[in-house]
């Protein structure tokens, strides 16, 4: 080999529907491996691995710098979040277009604490019809935050998310591979299904959604090719749960159904899922 393989953590960041999905899955795109480290070495959520002859990118979630903190519990995890985002190698904030809101105000905030190299990604620039304005904007950005760069580009486009790949890897440094090029275990299969609902189980919710609620997947076995997944949303009071629920459990089955489809595209089977709503008793 006449090169030099790197492999590093990028972290992805911005408030919700800025296109951080799109965009993560696109850069993994079928080199789609999902794991989860163990919660005592790091605060991060992996969401995703791309491996290539090259390089390994772990793409990392930083849980609580997405959210403002009123509850002393929801403070104390940004605390750990911002404090886990110095372990990255490069923070990816994503912003959408030319919208800046009061949430993107605050997850810029919280970077201001980064050490490591921020790229600015302007996402969904493909909606700006009069491409005039983004100038003024992309000044405006870049006097939020020093950004090592910042960049325009629409997350659906092969093109762009091929040039990022090419400036991301200048970000990471050489190293070994940390992790296996195919690692996706029955471990890894349930973190991502807890992860589903929880993406649903948003939606749904939005700000109604009691920031520290926890998924467990109970059951996650093939049974003759049907998936049979059981999974418990646990919620810190009564009150929850009947949201979580809704009317005649109407929430609960919309959540459900769409996670069940979401599930049985990732997982290229037919899934079978029940979802049910505990209180902790704390
Ligand atoms: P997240 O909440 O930050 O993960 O955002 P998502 O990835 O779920 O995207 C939110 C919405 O924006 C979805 O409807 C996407 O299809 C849409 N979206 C994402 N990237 C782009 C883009 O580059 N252009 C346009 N027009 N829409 C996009
Ligand atoms: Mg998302």
């Amino acid at each position: 080999m006449t090169h030099k393989f790197r492999a590093g953590h990028v972290a992805i960041v911005g408030r919700p529907n800025v296109g951080k999905s799109t965009l993560l899955n696109h850069l993994i795109g079928q080199k789609l491996c999902i794991t989860s480290e163990k919660p005592q070495t790091t605060q991060h959520a992996i969401l995703g691995i791309n491996t290539t002859d090259d390089f390994q990118i772990i793409y990392v979630d930083t849980p609580g710098i997405h959210k403002k903190a009123h509850h002393p519990i929801n403070r104390q995890m940004n605390r750990a979040a911002t404090g886990a985002m110095f372990d990255v190698d490069l923070v990816l904030f994503v912003v959408d277009s030319m919208q800046w809101t009061e949430d993107d105000e605050w997850v810029c905030q919280k970077l201001k604490n980064v050490t490591c190299p921020i790229l600015a990604i302007v996402n969904k620039v493909d909606k700006i019809s009069d491409k005039s304005l983004l100038f003024p904007h992309l000044t405006f950005l870049a006097a939020k935050c020093s950004f090592e760069k910042i960049i325009p580009m629409s997350a659906r486009k092969d093109n762009d998310i091929r040039m990022l790949e090419h400036l991301l890897i200048t970000f990471i440094p050489e190293a070994k591979q940390i992790f296996p090029s195919d690692q996706l275990t029955d471990r890894d299969e349930r973190f991502f299904a807890a992860e589903i609902i929880r993406e649903k189980l948003m939606r749904q919710l939005g700000q109604e959604l009691p920031y520290a609620t926890t998924i467990e997947i109970e059951n996650f076995k093939d049974d003759n090719g049907l998936l049979r997944i059981s999974a418990v949303i646990y919620v810190h009071k009564e009150g929850q749960k009947k949201i979580v629920i809704g009317e005649k459990g109407d929430r609960l089955k919309k959540i459900g159904t769409h996670a069940r489809l979401d599930m049985e595209k990732m997982f290229e089977h037919k899934v079978f899922l029940q979802l049910w709503v505990k209180v902790i008793n704390s």
